[in-house]
């Protein structure tokens, strides 16, 4: 039986079918239409695998683009599609910490993929992948080679908690002399400060999984881990989590309809 997970976010959208517990992905820049950029996701998977929509039993869309897919069973929230794809992909995980390019989450779980309680910041775009590459582009740097620029530099405090004044302040630290490695260090304390700050007010992890593209992120990783007290741990799929748990979601609705649809 075959289920579809599709997690249109700002940045990327991420598409997963799942069949019995087996599952393939593709992911794609989302760009400046998100109903297009999951229509081709779903083509893409779909003909990758040689299957029709009608073999499909359901697809749960997610991800800040649901509302403009038209060809899903059912839109699911994010922090409920995360909670459900962590636990797939990190058993017993009980804390997840997402950040995207467009917002920044942490949710509590109760170690079996449902939400207890959650924090979320889509208001501001520090502590967020855009924030990440904001500052890459003033350093002239791409947001992949920020945690290779960083290796082992001690960081400069960045007092800025604002994207626009955090990024006048970098370009003024350089004028200053001061060398990338530490400048961007820096950047990276500040995230996981903010998302630990945002962690605290929940409570505390045990086994916390961190997901979203920022997770691709070496350095962001470490400040993180450091911040929170506890190891946030990446899997090669954290960035396909939600669309995971999408996917996870459409397969229990499948089963509930007996596999009549969903
Ligand atoms: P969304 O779901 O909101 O579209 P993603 O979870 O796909 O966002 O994350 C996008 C963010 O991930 C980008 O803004 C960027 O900061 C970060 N990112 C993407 N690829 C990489 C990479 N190779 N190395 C470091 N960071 C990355």
């Amino acid at each position: 039986m075959f289920t579809v997970g599709i997690d249109v976010g700002s940045s990327t959208t991420k598409a997963v079918l799942m069949n019995g517990s087996d599952w393939r992905c593709v992911i794609r820049p989302t760009g400046c239409s998100p109903r297009q950029a999951g229509s081709e996701a779903l083509e893409e998977l779909l003909g990758q695998a040689g299957l029709k929509r009608e073999d499909v039993k359901c697809v749960v869309g997610t991800g800040y683009g649901r509302i403009s897919l038209p060809f899903i069973d059912k839109a699911v929230t994010e922090i409920t599609c995360h909670a459900r794809g962590a636990h797939h992909l990190l058993q017993g995980t009980d804390m997840v910490v997402d950040i995207g390019g467009q917002d920044s989450k942490v949710i509590l779980t109760d170690g079996r993929g449902n939400v207890v309680n959650f924090a979320m910041n889509d208001k501001c775009a520090a502590g967020t992948g855009r924030f990440l590459e904001v500052i890459a582009a003033a350093l002239g740097a791409d947001v992949s080679e920020l945690a290779d620029l960083a290796r082992g530099a001690e960081p400069v405090q960045i007092s800025s908690m604002c994207t626009v004044f955090a990024e006048s302040e970098v370009i003024s630290l350089l004028a200053q002399g001061v060398e990338k490695g530490k400048i961007i260090a820096g950047i990276h304390r500040s995230v996981a400060l903010r998302i630990a700050a945002m962690a605290e007010r929940l409570g505390k992890g045990e086994l916390i999984l961190f997901t979203g593209g920022v997770a691709k992120n070496e350095g962001v990783r470490e400040y993180l881990s450091r911040e929170l007290g506890r190891k946030a741990v990446v899997t090669p799929e954290s960035q396909l989590a939600g669309a995971l748990g999408a996917a996870l979601l459409a397969r229990e609705r499948a089963w509930l309809s007996r596999g009549r649809g969903c």
